[in-house]
């Protein structure tokens, strides 16, 4: 049985002050971690003040992206070693708007998985197409294309704690969900494709979100799917309400 996993990815939102007052009104009201996993992924700048925020509580903090390298010559990067060091739990790679802004690849996910098993920090891993690759029927490529390299060279026992999001370019930011069933079905083929990668046992322990304007309205539909485990949520984590009645409505299902 795969535990639920809900996550905020906040993006480039919120000071420290404003992640510390979230916190704080939003940790001791979420559901008990035994029965569904809560996270929120944060800016780097507010990770320290967070991980310090949620001790004793239920909730789990991530980061949002990260370097592959232990350390070194890139100005501007944060490193799973830093990460590590303040006891963050979660890391979010190869998300869309990564992938489309700041030249994120198929290569660099795959070498940030292998960096974060290094250092003890879970990849929660974006996949998704674009519309016009959807429309095109290409759907099943990109996403077996997204999956396979980005678990190139993670062994098995490593595999089955990775956390997949699909989530549509088409979907995120736009008000627009693709369907639960849709979303069903793609991650339907995720699994399958991480059976062919593995096996069916590895591929049943991977746990699944839909991402792509996730709300308390329609997150119980993509819950209901046998193959989505969760969701990785973007505007509704925003508000501790909203994020809170999102993570209800899931829990409840
Ligand atoms: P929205 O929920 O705002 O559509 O964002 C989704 C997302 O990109 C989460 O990573």
């Amino acid at each position: 049985m795969r535990k639920p996993i809900i996550a905020g990815n906040w993006k480039m939102n919120k000071t420290v002050q404003e992640a510390h007052d979230f916190v704080e009104s939003f940790k001791d009201k979420i559901p008990a971690a035994n029965a569904v996993d809560s996270v929120i992924c944060a800016p780097a700048v507010s990770l320290d003040r967070l991980v310090a925020d949620a001790q004793g509580s239920d909730l789990k903090i991530g980061a949002e992206n990260m370097h592959f390298a232990d350390s070194g010559a890139f100005t501007g990067e944060i490193s799973p070693v830093m990460l590590e060091d303040l006891g963050v739990t979660y890391v979010i790679l190869g998300h869309s708007e990564r992938r489309a802004m700041f030249a994120e690849t198929d290569d660099t996910v795959n070498q940030k998985v292998l960096a974060a098993f290094k250092h003890q920090l879970l990849p929660i891993v974006c996949v998704g197409e674009t519309l016009e690759e959807r429309e095109g029927g290409r759907w099943q490529s990109i996403v077996k294309k997204q999956v396979t390299k980005a678990f190139k060279g993670v062994k098995g026992k490593d595999a089955s704690s990775i956390v997949i999001a699909y989530e549509p370019i088409w979907a995120i930011g736009t008000g627009k969900s693709a369907s639960a069933d849709d979303a069903g079905e793609v991650c339907h083929y995720i699994r399958q494709t991480l059976a062919e990668i593995y096996d069916p046992s590895i591929a049943e322990a991977v746990r699944i979100q839909y991402g792509g304007s996730v709300n308390a309205d329609n997150i119980g539909g993509f819950i209901k799917q046998p193959d989505i485990d969760g969701a990785l949520v973007g505007g509704a984590s925003l508000n501790p309400q909203s994020f809170l009645e999102l993570i209800e409505e899931a829990y409840n299902v």
